[in-house]
């Protein structure tokens, strides 16, 4: 072990509470303890109402819609389904391309590619570690053109026809920057907010929750997000239009009718099934009490790192406010080598002690499933490919 490795462990454990009769700390955890899970999951139960329909995924929407202030939203099976209907609704189509940054979890770019459209990747910026708005507008301008409405990549020929930024962590990207590109050129914006419930972005003294800046936003409730549904996501928008069609989609596009089974469109099964989303209303009342705990675990990790002058936990430096999804450490050290060499050493160490850390995801570009996808100059990325490490952050967690 390395001595930045022992110096970054005993500053973890400092922190963190080793739960009873466990032996790990996983990198997060569902937590039900506190939550009426129980009461209202056997609700489901008790009824029958177990499936893709039922009161609950009614009050599981309206409950984030007053949570987020968004006018509509629609619940579905997880993340993944939402962020591909999501595109598809803004018009993405196969042999299209999407915009998207290289670090995210790979459901980000898979969603674009079961549409049979293309993952085209943009460089990052290091505020948010999501897709630089200047890296944007300079890719833009070099490989882009217009006609007749619609934007075309020079190189491919093919049409570009969404944006797809990430909140990573659950650190809001620099979405205003992003939204006024995407209004220039007349490419919508999916938020690929999966990370990012309790995260808002301010401007004018105005907070709006990720999802909302964008066309529509996505937010995922797996097991390992800040609240979970078991497996679920929400498609947020402002869009009435846009929300009916989702729900008309993620429903296999049946007409209303008491007995008849017509359907106009070829649709998806992506609905949240009721007994997901009465676990899912469970969490969301106490998801405030959660993001509270949240703030606290950052600030105590902040604390102990506080004399380690390699390390710097990441917060984000626009105006935002982050839900503190998974606490990010940055390791100051220039040569790329030698930051891998440290990385590598402490992952070791700390799986030895059965701490979960992680590194950053492997960048997607780098994965042979889109090796070949096309790609801006991604200098940022590549800086700070080894760099960086999410600790232990599970609420519950605290000391
Ligand atoms: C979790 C996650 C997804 C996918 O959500 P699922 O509900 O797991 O399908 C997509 N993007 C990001 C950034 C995520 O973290």
């Amino acid at each position: 072990m390395t001595e930045l490795s022992s110096k970054i462990l005993n500053s973890i454990e400092s922190v963190i509470r080793f739960k009873e009769n466990s032996k790990i700390v996983p990198l997060h955890e569902p937590f039900f303890d506190d939550t009426n899970a129980w009461k209202y999951v056997k609700n489901c139960i008790d009824t029958g109402w177990v499936s893709s329909a039922g009161d609950w995924v009614n009050k599981f929407e309206k409950e984030i819609c007053s949570y987020t202030g968004s006018p509509y939203a629609v619940a579905v099976n997880n993340g993944t389904v939402g962020l591909r209907l999501a595109l598809h609704l803004l018009g993405v189509r196969y042999g299209d391309e999407v915009l998207l940054p290289p670090y995210s979890f790979v459901a980000t770019a898979n969603s674009i590619s079961h549409l049979g459209a293309i993952p085209h990747f943009i460089d990052i910026d290091k505020n948010s570690l999501s897709m630089s708005p200047k890296s944007l507008e300079r890719r833009l301008e070099k490989i882009a053109y217009k006609k007749e409405g619609k934007v075309y990549n020079k190189e491919t020929g093919r049409r570009i026809s969404a944006l797809l930024p990430v909140h990573v962590f659950g650190v809001p990207a620099d979405l205003i920057s992003l939204a006024k590109i995407s209004k220039n050129w007349g490419i919508p914006i999916v938020e690929d907010a999966a990370e990012a419930l309790g995260s808002w972005i301010e401007q004018n003294n105005k907070r709006t929750h990720c999802g909302l800046v964008g066309e529509i936003g996505v937010i995922s409730f797996n097991g390992n997000k800040l609240i979970t549904t078991g497996g679920g996501g929400v498609v947020l928008t402002k869009n009435k239009e846009l929300a009916e069609k989702a729900k008309h989609l993620s429903t296999t596009a049946k007409i209303d009718h008491p007995w008849e089974f017509d359907h106009n469109e070829i649709g998806w099964n992506d609905r949240l099934p009721n007994l997901n989303a009465a676990l899912g209303l469970s969490q969301l009342e106490v998801l405030e009490k959660r993001l509270l705990m949240k703030i606290e675990l950052i600030n105590k990790y902040k604390n102990a790192f506080q004399n380690i002058k390699e390390v710097t936990v990441f917060s984000n430096k626009h105006k935002s406010v982050s839900n503190n999804w998974l606490v990010t450490i940055l390791l100051d050290i220039k040569d790329k080598i030698i930051a891998k060499n440290e990385r590598d050493a402490l992952l070791e160490s700390s799986h030895k002690r059965k701490i979960m850390l992680r590194p950053l995801w492997k960048p997607l570009h780098k994965l042979k499933i889109y090796s070949k996808s096309p790609r801006s100059i991604l200098k940022v990325a590549d800086e700070l490919e080894y760099k960086i490490i999410c600790l232990p952050s599970s609420p519950q967690l605290i000391k």
